[in-house]
């Protein structure tokens, strides 16, 4: 029989309804939550390893790097099949992407959470660590990167974004879809996602910011990030990559104070591209050296961005790292 570490964050998988403060609190531990789901016993070895219990908006993304440590810590056990670690919806995918690109070992890594608390009527957070431990004790999941997995669907951590605030179907992969499918009695995986990248760094750097283009937007948000000197900026752009005029000014602006600019779409599926020449465009602004991120999704790039910045900070290497379709 397999060996599955479950390594549990917190979540409102692992809490329970609080009559005191009218609402849902972190309650219940890691070995609770396994305890809730006998199934387990018929699939794998499983031990409990509990890294937090605390809501996912808690989580920083150092702690998310600490986290990809402890896995390979784990995952470098010869008795390790696979790891399943237990999460908060609400920043499931950033850390999911952290440890797709920060964790070395190819043994299976699925992350998995709940929509409903452990007191609700039909809970989720069972029927999801059970499918999740399933993926992670399967061959198919062998050198997949690290997958997410609930309602029964496996999404690949680099594709996947939560698409609804309260739904327990709101995981999805918006541009190509979920990878494979747990069933009843067998895991099916159909395809593999391309362009999974490992990097190996010490550190990330924190600093690193996200800013959502809106209609008519202005440089102030660039002139504080250049004032505070930032390390980084993300920049979620309109379609396949325009903003304002006043934007691409403070895009400029901080391209001249050395602040390496990611560009991504605010866009919920696809990728920035060099469509348009007007100015704004994604082209017009390639003059100052700016990174297009492909597709991945905004908080997803700044990750990235923290990732490699703890490598370096030459910007041609920066986006040796995003040029990878
Ligand atoms: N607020 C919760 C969290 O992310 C939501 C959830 O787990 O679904 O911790």
């Amino acid at each position: 029989m397999k060996k599955i570490i479950v390594i549990t964050t917190g979540g409102t998988i692992a809490m329970k309804y609080d009559m005191e403060t009218n609402g849902l609190i972190p309650a219940v531990s890691g070995e609770d939550l396994v305890e809730a789901v006998p199934a387990l016993k018929a699939i794998a070895k499983v031990e409990v390893v509990e890294f937090s219990n605390v809501p996912s908006g808690y989580i920083t993304p150092k702690s998310m790097f600490e986290l990809g440590k402890i896995v390979d810590q784990y995952a470098q056990k010869k008795e390790v099949d696979g790891i399943v670690i237990t999460h908060g919806t609400d920043t499931l995918e950033e850390t999911a992407y952290m440890l797709d690109l920060t964790v070395q070992t190819q043994k299976p890594v699925c992350v998995t959470g709940a929509m409903r608390g452990s007191s609700q009527t039909s809970p989720d957070g069972p029927g999801n660590i059970l499918a999740a431990v399933k993926t992670a004790a399967s061959d198919e999941a062998y050198d997949q990167g690290v997958l997410v997995v609930l309602n029964d669907e496996i999404h690949a951590a680099l594709e996947v974004t939560k698409t609804h605030a309260t739904s327990t179907k709101t995981f999805d992969s918006p541009s190509w879809g979920p990878i494979g499918r747990v069933y009843f009695d067998k895991v099916v995986i159909k395809r593999h996602s391309l362009h999974l990248q490992k990097i190996q760094s010490d550190k990330i750097v924190d600093d690193v910011h996200l800013i959502k283009v809106v209609a008519g937007m202005d440089e102030f948000f660039f002139h504080c990030l250049i004032e505070k000197k930032a390390k980084g900026i993300v920049v979620e752009s309109f379609g396949c990559g325009n903003v304002p005029p006043a934007v691409k000014n403070g895009i400029e602006m901080a391209r001249e104070n050395n602040i390496p600019v990611v560009l991504v779409t605010r866009v919920h599926a696809g990728r920035v591209v060099t469509a348009y020449s007007y100015l704004g465009s994604a082209s017009s602004m390639e003059e100052s050296n700016i990174i297009l991120a492909g597709e991945i999704t905004g908080q997803k790039a700044r990750i990235k961005l923290m990732v490699v910045l703890g490598i370096t900070n030459d910007i041609e290497k920066i986006r040796t790292y995003f040029d990878t379709h």
